[in-house]
């Protein structure tokens, strides 16, 4: 089977789903594959409450508001930080995401759910290919634009001979009873090795997980954390089901791109998105989408890297260079945490 597009956006997380929103939102003819919609992506799913609103986004999808933020250091030095004009929005991954490709539709997008598995070019267009998941069938997809928002993948981009960004890595579990109403982040090698540990409540639930840029440490790591935040450990909280089974993930490391390659956009966790030292990317994956849609609807594709930098760029570097500064040893992280005792840092930070 042959479809035609004008773009194909490879796949359906928050990235994709919002350049398809957006594009189909224009008239511009979008195609939309993911491979499972039933996805659930390992994440915390926090959402500052700015960048939830300016998408618009149905409040339904909100399942926590949290007001106030918890740091412990190293050394257990603790500063409590309420969040001033906004709060961090907790979502659901699984939701959150099939309510984004719903907006996409309900725009005009064709969804098909099925794995992209590559593309070549075809005189001035692409032709990818595309296994639809329900009978298997390989479709070909002709398209003047390629999407890549497929995340830590990167299939689109392999196919580029693109390098991927590098990764660091996570290990998160859901904890099936927890009471609190704040954002913890605890820092200390002991459990988080250039990165930090964190407990994000949603309803009578929470995220609890760790990270490292060595994936074998990370059972260790989560293991060290929760004796550390509840005097218990996995073994115990598993056997008393108190905890899911936990699932390693990669975050990819912000190197500035890769952004385009003619027609091929790169969105999200595929262009490396993801703000250094706090490790949040749905933000940017979906501005990433908006611009990326912009730039294809004003027919100007080379202005999406543009648009990304004058926008972002300078946070990224900053971001970036604190994190290569700080995220060094508990030593420096300590005195990372210590710039966040001042309300005037807080106030940029949070
Ligand atoms: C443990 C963890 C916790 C996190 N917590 C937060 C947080 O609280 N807040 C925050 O802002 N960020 C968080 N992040 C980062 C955030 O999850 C990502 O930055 C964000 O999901 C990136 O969105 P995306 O659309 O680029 O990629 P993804 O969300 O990864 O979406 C990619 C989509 O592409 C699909 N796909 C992949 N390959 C193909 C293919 N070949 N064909 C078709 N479809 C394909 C996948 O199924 C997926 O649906 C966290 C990350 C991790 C690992």
């Amino acid at each position: 089977m042959l479809l035609e597009t004008s773009a194909l956006v490879i796949g359906g997380g928050p990235a994709g789903a919002t350049a398809a929103r957006f594009l189909s939102g224009a008239g511009v003819d979008t195609l939309l594959v993911e491979r499972d919609c039933s996805y659930v992506k390992p994440c915390g799913g926090g959402i500052p409450s700015g960048g939830f609103n300016e998408f618009h986004l149905p409040q339904n999808l909100i399942k926590k508001k949290i007001g106030r933020i918890i740091i412990v250091s190293p050394g257990d030095r603790r500063i409590e930080i309420n969040l001033k004009g906004g709060h961090l929005y907790i979502t659901e991954r699984g939701v959150f995401d099939q309510a984004l490709r719903s907006l996409a539709t309900q725009n005009g997008a064709s969804l098909v759910e099925g794995e992209f598995t590559g593309f070549e070019k075809a005189g001035g267009a692409f032709l990818s290919s595309v296994r639809r998941k329900d009978d298997g069938e390989e479709i070909s997809v002709k398209s003047k634009y390629i999407i890549a928002s497929d995340g830590i993948t990167f299939s689109a981009g392999k196919n580029c001979a693109f390098k991927q960004p590098r990764h660091l890595y996570t290990i998160s579990a859901t904890m099936r009873r927890f009471d609190g109403d704040a954002c913890e982040f605890w820092f200390g090698n002991s459990h988080a090795s250039n990165y930090y540990s964190w407990i994000f409540p949603s309803n009578e639930s929470a995220s609890i997980g760790t990270g490292s840029s060595n994936p074998k440490e990370l059972p260790g790591l989560l293991d060290n954390f929760i004796t550390r935040k509840f005097g218990s450990n996995m073994e115990s909280l598993s056997r008393n089901n108190e905890i899911d089974r936990p699932k390693v993930f990669p975050v990819p490391c912000w190197r500035g791109g890769p952004y385009s390659h003619g027609n091929v956009l790169f969105l999200g966790d595929a262009a490396g998105m993801v703000m250094p030292t706090t490790y949040e990317g749905i933000y940017y994956a979906m501005k990433s989408g908006q611009f990326a849609a912009t730039a294809i609807i004003e027919g100007r594709p080379d202005n999406y890297r543009r648009m990304l930098e004058e926008r972002f760029k300078y946070r990224f570097l900053v971001m970036s260079l604190f994190r290569r500064l700080f995220f060094r040893s508990d030593r420096t992280i300590e005195k990372w945490i210590r710039i966040h005792e001042y309300s005037a840092v807080q106030e940029i930070a949070c």
